[in-house]
C-alpha cells in the first residue's frame, strides 16, 4: 500500500484491511452538483475501487460558488458537468476507476447505471429522482446514502435494504414541494456537510462497519445552529420496503404528455395543488396571475407555467418532455 493513504489507514477502524477493502469497492452517485462534487471528491481521495456517476447539466456560472469540482474554464467551455468531474478526478487520483456518464437517469435507465455498485448515494436536488433512487436501491439490495442541502439547511440518513426503513417511509413525497435551491437559494457549508456525513457512511459501509452507520435522519441547520435527529419507522404500508412494489420504477406517479399543436407539454402530478399557497411559493420567478382556476406564472425565459388545482401543471413554449420535466423538477415537484 502507498502512503498516499496512510492518515486513513492509522485510524484504527480503518486500518490497513479496510483500505484494501475500499479499493475493491464500486460506487455510484446520481447528480454531479453541488452534493456530487463534494461526494466524489472525497471518495475519489479516499481510494474506492470505481467511482461513477451520471448528470445532466452543463457548467455554469452559478454553480461555481458551490460545485467545488468546477472552475471558471468549464463554464467558459460549457463543459457537461459529467465530463469536467471526470476530468478533474482522474488528476485527483490516478488510482481510482472514474466514470462519468451525461444523462439523465429515469426509471428505465436506473438500473442499469446502478447495478453492480455497493452503494447508491445521492447527489440530487429533486425527491423525483431521490425516490427513483429509493427504490432502485431497495429492489436491488444496495443500501441508499440519502442527502440533501437547501438555504441553511441540510439532511443526511443511510437506508439499508433489510435493515432499515426507506426514504418513501420517512419523508411523504409531497412534503418538500416548492423549496428547491433554484428558489430559495442554498449555502456551501450546508451542502458540504451534507455530503461529508454521506461520505463517512458509505466509508463505514464499504470497510464493514455497517453497525457503526448512524440509524436517524440527520437535519440541521447551519445559520441557525440547529441539529436534530429524528428516529426512523417503517410505515407499516410502505410501497417500497414492505410491499416491494418500487412505485417509482413504474412510473405512475406523474404522467407527462405533449399537448399536439400548443407547443405545450402536460405533467399530471400526484397530488392536489393549493393555488393561493403556491402563488406565494413561486412569486419571486416572475409575473404571475392568480384566478379561482389556474395559477400562471410567466418565467423570464418566455416559458410559462401553469397550475391547476386537480395537480395539472402546463409548461408552455417547449414540446420537448425532457425538458418540461427539468422545468417541473426545479421548480414543483422537489
Ligand atoms: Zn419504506
Amino acid at each position: 500500500m502507498t502512503n498516499r493513504y496512510s492518515r486513513q489507514v492509522l485510524f484504527q477502524p480503518i486500518g490497513e484491511a479496510g483500505q484494501v477493502e475500499l479499493s475493491k469497492k464500486r460506487v455510484f452517485i446520481v447528480g454531479m452538483g453541488a452534493l456530487g462534487t463534494v461526494l466524489a471528491t472525497h471518495l475519489v481521495r479516499s481510494g474506492i475501487g470505481y467511482v461513477g456517476f451520471a448528470d445532466r447539466d452543463y457548467v455554469e456560472r452559478s454553480n461555481l460558488q458551490r460545485q467545488t469540482l468546477f472552475d471558471e474554464d468549464d463554464v467558459n467551455h460549457a463543459l457537461p458537468k459529467a465530463v469536467a468531474a471526470e476530468k478533474k478526478l482522474k488528476r485527483i487520483n490516478s488510482e481510482v476507476q472514474v466514470k462519468g456518464h451525461i444523462a439523465n437517469i429515469t426509471k428505465d435507465n436506473i438500473l442499469t447505471y446502478v447495478k453492480g455498485s455497493d452503494v447508491i448515494l445521492d447527489g440530487t436536488d429533486n425527491f423525483e429522482t431521490r425516490f427513483l433512487l429509493n427504490d432502485a436501491a431497495f429492489k436491488l439490495g444496495i443500501p441508499y446514502v440519502y442527502g440533501g442541502a437547501v438555504s441553511s439547511r441540510g439532511m443526511q440518513a443511510t437506508f439499508i435494504p433489510g435493515m432499515t426503513p426507506c426514504l418513501r417511509c420517512m419523508v411523504d413525497p409531497g412534503s418538500g414541494k416548492g423549496q428547491t435551491c433554484d428558489r430559495i437559494g442554498v449555502l456551501s457549508p450546508a451542502v458540504d456537510i451534507a455530503a461529508s456525513y454521506q461520505v463517512m457512511e458509505t466509508i463505514k459501509l464499504l470497510t464493514g462497519h455497517k453497525k457503526d452507520v448512524r440509524r436517524t435522519l440527520l437535519s440541521f441547520d447551519v445559520w441557525r445552529n440547529d441539529r436534530l435527529e429524528i428516529k426512523m419507522k417503517q410505515a407499516h404500508d410502505c410501497k417500497t420496503c414492505v410491499h416491494h412494489d418500487y412505485p417509482s420504477l413504474m412510473d405512475s406517479e406523474t404522467q407527462v404528455t405533449v399537448l399536439c399543436g400548443r407547443d405545450t407539454v402536460q405533467i399530471i402530478g400526484e397530488e392536489r395543488i393549493d393555488l393561493s399557497k403556491w402563488a406565494k411559493k413561486l412569486r419571486t420567478l416572475g409575473d404571475i396571475e392568480l384566478t379561482p382556476f389556474l395559477l400562471r406564472i410567466k418565467l423570464a425565459d418566455n416559458k410559462v407555467i401553469v397550475l391547476f388545482p386537480d395537480g395539472r401543471v402546463l409548461i408552455q413554449g417547449t414540446q420537448d418532455p425532457e425538458e418540461a420535466k427539468v422545468l417541473y423538477a426545479k421548480y414543483i415537484s422537489c
